[in-house]
């Protein structure tokens, strides 16, 4: 594994992540879920990623997770960077979504129960709330910071502006804002523009999500939709008619793109995200351990040449 330092704070996160955003709740098979995570703490994977809504049902990945710990890894807490997050929809009546300090507060707590954890790693704020004014929910993260519930702060979905005001607020209440969590991949650039600029000036980590476009960077899709895919899924969030002529066109070539280099297009698609030194991490998912085992080959990837990238936004385009 290699390790990369996140933003300008003393932490490292390992290249690839693990996301618990599918495949781990109360509807997953809980000793699959239970292999995934083994064979990514065995292969160098320290960072798990979760929220509070996480399942489905909502909050069973952080039971499970939480179970899974308790079980293989609660000898190795110090190695591990757990992180977990609130914003969305948790629970019902005026105190379960959003950015008030009531809703936060409420929800780290209810997290560090599932999971048995007397802290988190990194507590995000899933996102931005036009409704609440930022210093309340900033207020609120710099308090778990203090009170040692979390260790870091880290913030998603975030657009550049809001970013810019999050971070220098948090930096004026005494707490860094260790990272942001965007969604990047190939299919999906807008952090391209003013984010990874300002993130890198402010020495804020970064760390995409779905870096494999919830698995249409990969060849699955491309003879039909596999029943087992998390497009077939009831309970996944990658919808069939996501999965456009158009977009399977550039999946194909990009496919071979990859194969000219010698590697999946899962292990493509992840080294490219890489190839950015301002991005800390990948944060990927996996329904099944080899996938993990084949999403890490990303780490051997050749560099790309010129004429690879090139080919590569031609395709895009
Ligand atoms: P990915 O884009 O990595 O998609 C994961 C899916 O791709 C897997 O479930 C699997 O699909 C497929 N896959 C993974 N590896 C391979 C492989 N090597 N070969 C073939 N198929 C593969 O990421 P996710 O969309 O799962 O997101 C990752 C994490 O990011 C989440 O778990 C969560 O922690 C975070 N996240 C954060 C959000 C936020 O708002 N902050 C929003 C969304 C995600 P299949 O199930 O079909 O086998």
């Amino acid at each position: 594994m290699q390790y990369r330092r996140c933003g300008r704070s003393g932490l490292r996160l390992p290249a690839v992540s693990l996301g618990l955003w599918h495949n781990f709740g109360g509807v997953d098979v809980l000793e699959n879920s239970r292999q995934i995570i083994r064979l990514a703490f065995d292969r160098g994977i320290t960072h798990f990623d979760l929220a509070n809504n996480y399942g489905p049902p909502p909050g069973t990945a952080e039971e499970n997770f939480g179970r899974i710990l308790q079980k293989d890894l609660h000898t190795h807490r110090d190695e591990l960077i757990i992180s977990t997050k609130a914003g969305y929809d948790m629970w019902a009546g005026p105190y379960g979504n959003g950015g008030s300090r009531k809703y936060l507060i409420a929800s780290l707590d209810q997290s560090l129960k599932r999971m048995g954890l007397e802290y988190v790693d990194i507590f995000y704020h899933h996102r931005p709330d036009p409704e609440t004014p930022l210093e309340e929910s900033m207020m609120a993260l710099a308090h778990m910071v203090q009170q040692g519930k979390a260790l870091y702060i880290g913030l998603s979905n975030y657009k550049p502006d809001e970013a810019s005001d999050a971070i220098h607020l948090l930096r004026q209440m005494g707490t860094s804002c260790l990272i942001h969590q965007p969604k990047y991949s190939l299919f999906e650039r807008w952090v391209e523009g003013e984010l990874l600029d300002l993130l890198d000036g402010e020495g804020v980590g970064c760390i995409p999500f779905s870096p494999l476009a919830q698995g249409l960077l990969t060849s699955k899709y491309l003879k039909g939709i596999p029943g087992n895919s998390r497009a077939a899924r009831a309970s996944g969030h990658l919808q069939k008619t996501d999965i456009t002529k158009a977009k399977l066109t550039q999946v194909r070539q990009l496919a071979e793109l990859a194969e000219k280099r010698g590697q999946t297009l899962a292990q493509m698609a992840l080294a490219w995200v890489l190839k950015d030194p301002r991005v800390t991490s990948v944060l990927v998912g996996a329904s099944r351990p080899e996938q993990v085992a084949d999403s890490l080959k990303c780490l051997n990837s050749p560099a790309f040449t010129s004429e690879e990238l090139n080919a590569i936004e031609a395709i895009l385009q």
